[in-house]
């Protein structure tokens, strides 16, 4: 734990870190001596970790990198977190993200982003470690925590970790509680593990899963041993491979990485399978369609009363000068471009033809995995990004649709629910990670990790 504190201290420029809590880390540490020299600990007993700002943490400040949380210090504990201290893991601090997780780059936040270890060779241009866990990812990757928690509402888990070269796995939705976490949009939020190893994303998804009664969408299913699922073995296991996926413009190394991940899955005896998901194409739109509408409901909390921050108001002013004044000065763009959009497919004279026709494409999606799952498919292979990471400031300023198209190949998993890894399976040729994605039927998160494990 003292290590870590200093690799953090010393690595402020990779802006990973956004609060520091290096007495808590080193109360929790003593205290996980104290219980492994006493014996029978658990695995997480000692482990010093990251978590991401969405997560409330107990007299921990807790922004969700918003303006808008400036000051707001919870009362309580997230379970998500409270699972990982009961099982004695070590607080190091809170970790960069876009704000409310809104974004693919970690640009959004009101911290400013979270910088990419990695560098193309012989560049020396900043690039994002993704989003919207980009704190996460850049400190796991830049060995700033042993492992970070993330969240996962359409890629932000899965696709920074592919940008940083680390393990990132957003479980089936219902298996983590999502209790204390700030919401975004609450029928796709999942937190998960990113770590550098599929191991110890089987060990840290064992002690956040379960079912908690503070949440109702929370799965009151069993959790099996999930790093006892590590066999190796995947053998007669069937891999399918969606030619949807296979998409105009993606860059040659992805594609090349695509075959080589189909390679060592045959090579270690699975069946690969062409599949098809035809409601692919109309993913994005229907999740940027569902994100924005429950995110502009869940950001309605926000009014400068209950939480954070308060604009100064003038004499004269009413409440609802104050809720305006409030909201323009502690949202950021992206924000506010979420709420206006939300509000507006949800609004009387357009409900039915945006967000009742983008729940309709919802469970086409859905119905298109069930399919597959149906005929014998064990899990989905994909590319988890169509690029490797970029630059920082390359998109930001750009058209706004040109950043969601980011998230083309990791949306569909949330609209429907399922479990999905992403592993580091190979680099560019100037030397940036690549992730590959496996997608799992719902509650077999132990057999994507097993199937990861072969991958990695
Ligand atoms: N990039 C996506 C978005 O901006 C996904 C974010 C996330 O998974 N939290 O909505």
């Amino acid at each position: 734990t003292q290590g870590y504190i200093s690799a953090i201290s010393e690595a402020g420029a990779l802006g990973a870190f956004v609060h520091e809590t290096p007495d808590l880390a080193m109360d929790m540490a003593r205290a996980a001596d104290k219980r492994i020299a006493e014996g029978g600990a658990p695995d997480m007993c000692g482990i010093p970790l990251g978590i991401k700002d969405l997560f409330c943490t107990q007299g921990v400040a807790s922004q969700a990198a918003s303006r808008i949380l400036d000051g707001f210090t919870p009362e309580y504990e997230s379970t998500v977190t409270a699972k990982l201290w009961r099982s004695g893991a070590v607080m190091l601090g809170k970790l960069n993200m876009d704000e409310f997780a809104m974004g693919s780059s970690n640009e959004t936040s009101t911290y400013g982003p979270a910088v990419n270890p990695y560098r193309r060779s012989g560049d020396t241009e900043a690039l994002t470690p993704g989003g919207s866990s980009g704190g996460s990812a850049s400190a796991v990757a830049a060995s700033l925590c042993l492992a970070a928690t993330g969240t996962d509402t359409g890629g932000s888990i899965r696709q920074p970790a592919a940008f940083t070269g680390i393990t990132g796995l957003k479980p089936t939705y219902g298996r983590v509680s999502r209790w204390g976490i700030v919401a975004f949009a609450s029928s796709l939020d999942q937190a998960g593990p990113m770590t550098r190893t599929v191991r110890d994303s089987a060990i840290m998804l064992q002690a956040m899963a379960g079912h908690d009664a503070s949440d109702s969408t929370s799965a009151d299913i069993p959790v099996p041993d999930f790093e006892a699922a590590l066999s190796g073995d995947i053998r007669g296991k069937v891999i399918g491979v969606p030619r949807e996926y296979r998409m105009d413009g993606i860059p040659k190394e992805i594609d090349a990485l695509w075959q080589d991940g189909v390679r060592m899955l045959r090579e270690a005896g699975a069946e690969i399978r062409e599949i098809s998901l035809p409601n692919t194409k109309y993913a994005l739109p229907a999740y940027y369609v569902i994100a924005p509408a429950e995110a502009s409901s869940n950001l309605a909390r926000y009014d400068g009363v209950r939480f954070g921050r308060r604009a100064k108001s003038e004499p004269g002013d009413g409440i609802l000068e104050m809720y305006e004044k409030t909201r323009a000065e502690g949202f950021g763009a992206e924000v506010q471009r979420r709420v206006m959009v939300g509000t507006y497919v949800l609004s009387a004279g357009f409900y039915d033809a945006y967000y009742n026709r983008a729940r309709k494409v919802r469970a086409l999606i859905k119905h298109d995995f069930d399919t597959v799952f149906d005929k014998g498919v064990d899990a989905i292979l994909t590319p988890t990004t169509p690029s490797a990471a970029f630059a920082l400031g390359s998109m930001a300023d750009a058209d706004p649709v040109q950043m969601y198209l980011n998230d083309v190949f990791t949306v569909t998993v949330n609209l429907a629910g399922l479990p999905a890894i992403s592993v580091p399976a190979g680099q560019t040729g100037d030397g940036l990670p690549l992730g590959l994605q496996l997608i799992g039927r719902p509650w077999d998160e132990a057999g994507l990790l097993n199937t990861a494990d072969v991958l990695e």
